[in-house]
């Protein structure tokens, strides 16, 4: 699986601005954790790299500490993840993602081919978006959203090799 370390936005990798540190410290105490450099270090990795595998964190993180453990990544991910300053999802044949960008609903639009991720704003902008045809007798709290399709560098390679293919045959 060693494409998806490649997955990557059409956005620009942008180190945190000084606001962005700020709530993310603002964040980390009102949840009750300590401000670390390790668990920056994991917020600044993953908002230069959004949708990024943990193995991809964790070679972003040591080069700003070079002698962290793959474990204690984990256990940040796992942390940060569960107060929500991190939103985690797996894509169906993938390792989960993570990224920044928490508490919007936003949904992913996903390449079967090249597995790139992209991020799709919800329409309604807060959960659940969609309106269920049979709810069970349950209050939804959230609707999992993921547009799987093929982009628009992979249509161009197989329109490519298409014509490639039709030259030989003709
Ligand atoms: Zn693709
Ligand atoms: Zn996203």
């Amino acid at each position: 699986m060693a494409t998806i370390q490649q997955t990557q936005t059409a956005r620009p990798h942008q180190e945190a601005t000084e606001a962005i540190r700020r709530a993310w410290i603002q964040g980390l105490r009102a949840h009750g954790r300590r401000v670390t450099k390790q668990r920056l270090a994991v917020l600044s990795a993953i908002h230069r790299a959004p949708h990024s595998t943990a193995d991809a964190i964790v070679a972003s993180v040591r080069k700003e500490l070079p002698t962290i453990t793959m474990q204690s990544v984990y256990v940040v991910l796992a942390d940060l993840t569960s107060i929500d300053m991190l939103r985690k999802f797996e894509p169906p044949g993938t390792p989960a993602l993570y990224e920044t960008r928490t508490g919007d609903n936003h949904h992913h639009a996903f390449c079967i081919r090249c597995l790139r991720v992209e991020d799709v704003d919800c329409a309604v902008g807060e959960a659940p978006c969609l309106i269920p045809s049979e709810h069970h007798g349950m209050t939804f709290i959230s609707a999992d959203v993921l547009y799987r399709g093929i982009c628009a560098d992979c249509q161009q390679e197989i329109d490519r090799e298409m014509a490639a293919q039709s030259t030989i045959l003709s």
